[in-house]
């Protein structure tokens, strides 16, 4: 049987994965399943995972492989994510992450990885403008703030700033970014799967760019 697209997106923090995730996830109906969203939600519910990986991502360090990727393991497995197709956003974040990735899903292979591109100092300033919605995500800036008083204009929940999102933790974050995952480019562009998209524009043209690349990727398949 044909499995749905199977994708993951790269890119700083703040270059935008989350938003264009959402968007993508409905245009190709396929699940957007984000570590940093698994991760939060678990610390919000004190699950032991959330209790153990709160004051890590706090301070902007990551989770161990193993733990991150059990649980991305999981959740593939779970909804049959393997048949239906996904887009992974915040997984794979190391070699050894996306080596696991790769074995995990075999005999499948991903089809594209997006690589969102924006400068660092586009990021940093998103990064410490930005408030998400604590129930579902949504993203809102301090000049693009929800209609009424902070509450989400999807949702009704409380908007507020993520606790990572200070400026010690925004700058250790953006390091491992480049320590950690940046050798990703080069692992999947040998893997010929990488799709540089430039992430500065409005969410719409960034959107228009990634569909071409996926499609593109996607029609490979049918060869
Ligand atoms: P994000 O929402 O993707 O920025 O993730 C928020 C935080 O969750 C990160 O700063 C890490 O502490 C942790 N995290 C999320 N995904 C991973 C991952 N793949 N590997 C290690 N830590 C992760």
């Amino acid at each position: 049987m044909d499995t749905g697209a199977l994708l993951v997106i790269l890119g700083k923090q703040g270059a935008g994965k989350g938003t264009q995730c959402v968007m993508l996830s409905r245009y190709y109906a396929i699940p957007h399943i984000s570590s940093g969203d698994m991760l939060r939600s678990n610390v919000r519910q004190k699950t032991p995972l959330g209790l153990k990986a709160k004051q890590a991502m706090d301070a902007g360090e990551l989770i161990p492989d193993e733990i991150v990727t059990e649980m991305i393991k999981a959740r593939l497995l779970q909804d049959s994510a393997l048949s239906t197709g996904f887009i992974l956003d915040g997984f794979p974040r190391t070699a050894l992450q996306a080596e696991a990735l790769d074995e995990f899903i075999s005999p499948n292979k991903l089809d594209a990885v997006i690589n969102l591109d924006v400068p660092q100092a586009t990021v940093i300033k998103r990064l410490a403008s930005r408030r998400v919605c604590q129930d579902c995500q949504a993203v809102y800036s301090t000049s693009m703030p929800p209609k009424i008083n902070w509450t989400c204009d999807v949702c009704g929940g409380e908007v507020v700033q993520r606790d990572d999102d200070t400026e010690s933790s925004i700058i250790r974050r953006l390091e491992l970014y480049d320590k950690e995952t940046y050798p990703l480019i080069d692992y999947y562009t040998n893997a010929n799967l990488l799709k540089n998209i430039n992430g500065v524009g409005s969410t719409d043209a960034v959107l228009r760019r990634s569909i071409k690349a996926i499609d593109t990727a996607l029609k490979l398949r049918y060869k």
